[in-house]
């Protein structure tokens, strides 16, 4: 069976032939592959072609594919239970690491997704202020909750327009859009709107629309302007926690928001999302509080325990310090290797073991109005030349890419001859 030939069937019986837009390949052109199995860094096709892979399942895969212990882990676990629907001392055990870790929660609620976390974490927002406005930042992503695919309007400063086919009015009429790294605007709107403003919600460290990392100025100062009008400050962490440190963006940032939202890495790979915060907040939800939230396979046993097992590898190993200094030097190496014979001058920006590929700016890039022109086409030529190399990353320019401490030494120099060669 070939991809080709899996797509034809897939795009029959699923929209797009895809699960989730980005698999299609639409971003960048051409047929997705179809993988059936993987091993560390690698990647292994139904044709039997083997990739470097650097999109991990878009970030969850921080100690690589089917890690040992983790792998051990999870096997024990399917000799005891799939699915409880019950209480178990699975979800105690993550739930008290992670409350144990990040001194500033006191309480968590796991979910399946990092959708559902959002989700949660501002109908518990709503609920504490009794406002129903929301803040959020263009180029941000939070899942695809309702109320937040939306973009900026072309009316007034803060209004939204949605971002999907299918959403009422009534959803983004309560949300309130604004362009990242311009403290004045948030001060403006909060002026404006501050008395209905449930909470402000960002990724600390936006990377779901390349990798737009932020002056710490700007995001302690948009926490300040919240608080100063009892607004929530909610940090999505749904990528950057457990990825950046053990304590996320909000440590290296030192701030304490008021509710986070975790996905990807806490789940070791499996489908676990979470909201937590201090208890004034999460013991509003439901059975302690008025909040309604459920879920029939929330703390799901698999996930709770390799979720647990990679967290405590982190820790352990001390992963994170590492993977920066890794990511860092083979950054530096792919993109002056890459600019030894393009017609397009590459750069990159990185962060802890996140990575974005984008043409040489003159000034960092911040705000989505700042990528250059032609991004989207420059890169789709580069990511197709690497993929026939056998070097996969996400299938759009707009993701970013992750190193896991699967991708060792030996590999990453195996990948910078590949690129050689791509160049060439
Ligand atoms: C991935 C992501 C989400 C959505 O998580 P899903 O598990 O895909 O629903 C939300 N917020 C951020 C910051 C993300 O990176």
């Amino acid at each position: 069976m070939t991809s080709q030939e899996l797509f034809r069937r897939s795009i029959q019986v699923s929209p797009g032939g895809v699960h989730s837009p980005v698999r299609s390949f639409r971003s960048v052109g051409g047929t997705p592959i179809f993988f059936k199995s993987a091993s560390g860094a690698y990647l292994y096709d139904v044709e039997g072609q083997e990739y470097i892979d650097f999109c991990l399942s878009f970030g969850p895969l921080i100690l690589g594919h089917r890690d040992n212990e983790i792998q051990e882990v999870v096997q024990d676990t399917i000799g005891l239970a799939w699915s409880f629907g019950t209480t178990e001392p699975y979800s105690v055990e993550l739930a008290e690491f992670i409350v144990a870790e990040i001194p500033w929660i006191d309480k968590i609620r796991f979910v399946s997704s990092g959708t559902e976390a959002v989700m949660s974490a501002l109908r518990v927002a709503r609920a504490a202020t009794g406002r129903d406005k929301v803040l959020k930042f263009d180029g941000c992503y939070h899942g695809h909750v309702d109320s937040l695919l939306v973009k900026s309007g072309s009316g007034l400063a803060g209004e939204a327009s949605s971002d999907s086919a299918g959403i009422g009015k009534s959803f983004s009429k309560n949300t309130l859009v604004l362009p990242l790294d311009n403290e004045n605007d948030v001060q403006t709107l909060f002026e404006k709107h501050g008395h209905e403003i449930a909470c402000l919600i960002i990724e600390p460290i936006p990377a779901n629309y390349g990798l737009l990392i932020q002056r710490k100025e700007f995001i302690e100062k948009i926490v300040q302007i919240a608080k100063q009008n009892n607004s929530l400050v909610i940090f999505d962490e749904v990528i950057s926690g457990f990825r950046v440190g053990m304590k996320g963006m909000s440590e290296e940032f030192s701030i304490k928001p008021d509710l986070v939202t975790y996905g990807k890495i806490i789940g070791g790979g499996f489908p676990v999302g979470a909201y937590a915060g201090k208890s004034e907040y999460m013991d509003m939800v439901a059975p302690s509080g008025t909040v309604y939230q459920a879920g029939t396979l929330s703390a799901n046993p698999i996930g709770m325990r390799a979720g647990l097992a990679t967290l405590k590898k982190l820790k352990r190993d001390g992963v994170h310090q590492a993977l920066k200094t890794k990511t860092e030097s083979f950054l530096n190496r792919f993109v002056s290797i890459l600019n030894e014979k393009s017609d397009v001058e590459w750069d990159a920006s990185f962060y802890s073991s996140l990575f974005w590929l984008h043409q040489n700016s003159s000034e960092p890039i911040r705000r989505i109005d700042k990528i250059p022109a032609n991004h989207k086409e420059n890169f789709a030529k580069l990511f197709h030349s690497l993929l026939k190399e056998g070097i996969y990353l996400a299938p759009s320019g707009y993701e970013v890419g992750f190193l896991s401490t699967a991708h060792t030494d030996d590999i990453l120099e195996k990948t910078l001859t590949k690129v050689k060669k791509a160049i060439s």
